[in-house]
């Protein structure tokens, strides 16, 4: 049985990472029939927030990432940290530690000054036949996990290929304050064992806790499970990636225009491969998914990539769909829609160019506001030289069948009879009808517009 799990740490928003990672632990166990778990690490009492647990589960959600278990909540599960903690101390296996803050760093200080790599010394380490310092009075002790001195701990990540680590490398880890609140890699190693994780897959800047984490679970007694540590995300520039490199946070995406499926098959595709495949659903990947094809360098982020797979899905995309995203976007810059052309056939002409959903917005604007052309640009096209052509072409409008395919030819004719070329007509129609120059092809713009629309606005101009 398969159980994977995705631990964020709700300190701000979900960024591309943690949606990575996410990503891959949600495949991975959709692959396997297994379990996906979300748990909420906020022990950090000072840096965690509700808000960001919620822009966390909105992001996933955005994403399509439903977890299976959970979320469970770290905060609360308190007792159960102290219940093994208080186990531990019992078998030996965690031990009071009376060493004030102060001390710790005097003992630092002398490492450092002797040239050695600083390190808890043990001074209240119980071994056989040592006898312990006298337990000062008033005074809280950490518990200290008891490390294996000898000997190396090892692993072989499904990622970075096997690694080892002498345990001489280790210090006796603080897993509770003096207060009695469990420390961060001790409530891990619990929360995995105790949700029976059997694959944990996170960023690589945990990697040096894996040493750590499998020594206490060793202890424990519980079953270590795979460990894969994905490398970061980093910007075009080579440098991790930050808000630099523009949006970090998922949930900005959406806001700019991106569609999920077309962020999951980038963020899929980041860091992991399945022979040229680019294009892929969700539901293939979940099928393709596997631990071996992940990549040991760092990934780079391509914003170009990212909009070529967006436009990808964007013409896909359902119409009434995009219409939906489109609409309150146009809302926003007091479009008009009473009268106006049908937003899913604006949508249907406009989504082959569109890299984000806010790029058909700003290019259907158009559709939905009376034109205010630039005075200017109507000195320069709409001159009196023109006006026959116009009139003549306004003519035409009564009379001609309402399709592309008739208006096409009609405009034709006008040119021939007037002796003119596309844009000595084009031109003046754009700024007449849609208030500016660059539009979609004219004749399918008229059409959008409607026969009376565009007799209203030519009006105006004869
Ligand atoms: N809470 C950690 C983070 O947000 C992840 C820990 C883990 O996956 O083991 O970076």
């Amino acid at each position: 049985q398969v159980r994977t799990r995705f631990a964020p740490s709700p300190t701000g928003y979900l960024h591309l990472g943690g949606a990575r990672t996410a990503l891959f632990s949600w495949a991975y166990a959709r692959r396997f029939g297994g379990t996906f778990v979300l748990r909420i690490e906020d022990t950090d009492v000072e840096r965690s927030t509700p808000e960001a647990v919620q822009a966390i589960i909105e992001g996933m959600q955005w994403l399509g990432l439903e977890h299976d278990e959970g979320p469970f909540y770290q905060m609360k599960r308190m007792d159960r940290y102290r219940e093994v903690i208080a186990q531990m101390l019992e078998q030996g296996t965690a031990y009071y530690c009376y060493c004030t803050p102060e001390e710790v760093e005097a003992m630092r200080e002398r490492q450092r000054a002797a040239g050695e790599k600083p390190r808890y010394d043990g001074t209240w380490r119980p071994e056989p036949g040592k006898t312990l310092p006298a337990i000062p009075e008033g005074r809280k002790p950490v518990v200290r996990f008891k490390n294996p001195q000898d000997g190396e701990v090892s692993w072989n990540d499904v990622v970075k290929g096997p690694i080892t680590i002498s345990n001489r490398e280790l210090d006796d880890l603080v897993i509770a304050r003096p207060d009695g609140t469990p420390t961060y890699n001790f409530c891990v190693v619990v929360d995995d064992w105790d949700m029976k994780i059997t694959h944990v897959i996170r960023g690589d800047d945990h990697v040096n806790n894996t040493p750590r984490q499998i020594n206490i679970l060793k202890a424990l007694g519980g079953t270590l499970p795979e460990y894969g540590h994905v490398p970061m995300i980093l910007g075009a520039d080579g440098e991790k990636l930050s808000k630099r490199h523009g949006a970090v946070s998922v949930m900005d995406y959406p806001a700019q225009g991106y569609l999920p499926e077309a962020m999951l098959n980038y963020l899929a595709r980041l860091g992991w491969s399945h022979g040229d495949d680019e294009i892929f659903s969700m539901q293939q990947f979940c099928a393709w998914f596997d631990l071996d094809h992940l990549t040991k360098a760092p990934a780079q982020f391509n914003p170009e990539k990212l909009n070529w797979l967006n436009n990808h899905y964007i013409k896909l995309a359902d119409n009434a769909r995009l219409a939906g995203l489109v609409r309150p976007l146009l809302e926003a810059q007091g479009a008009v829609f009473e009268g106006a052309p049908d937003l899913a056939a604006v949508i249907a002409l406009l989504k082959d160019r569109a890299n984000t959903v806010n790029e058909i917005a700003a290019a259907a604007l158009m559709f939905y506001r009376q034109p205010a052309p630039d005075a200017a640009l109507v000195a320069q096209h709409i001159t009196e030289a023109i006006k026959p052509a116009l009139a003549d072409f306004a003519q035409r409008v009564a009379t001609v069948e309402w399709t592309k395919e008739a208006i096409a030819p009609m405009i034709k004719e006008v040119l021939a009879a007037h002796g003119i070329k596309m844009p000595q007509l084009a031109m003046p129609l754009r700024l007449i009808v849609a208030g500016q120059l660059q539009t979609p092809a004219i004749d399918a713009v008229l059409q959008l517009f409607g026969r009376e629309a565009v007799q209203a606005r030519l009006s105006g101009y004869l």
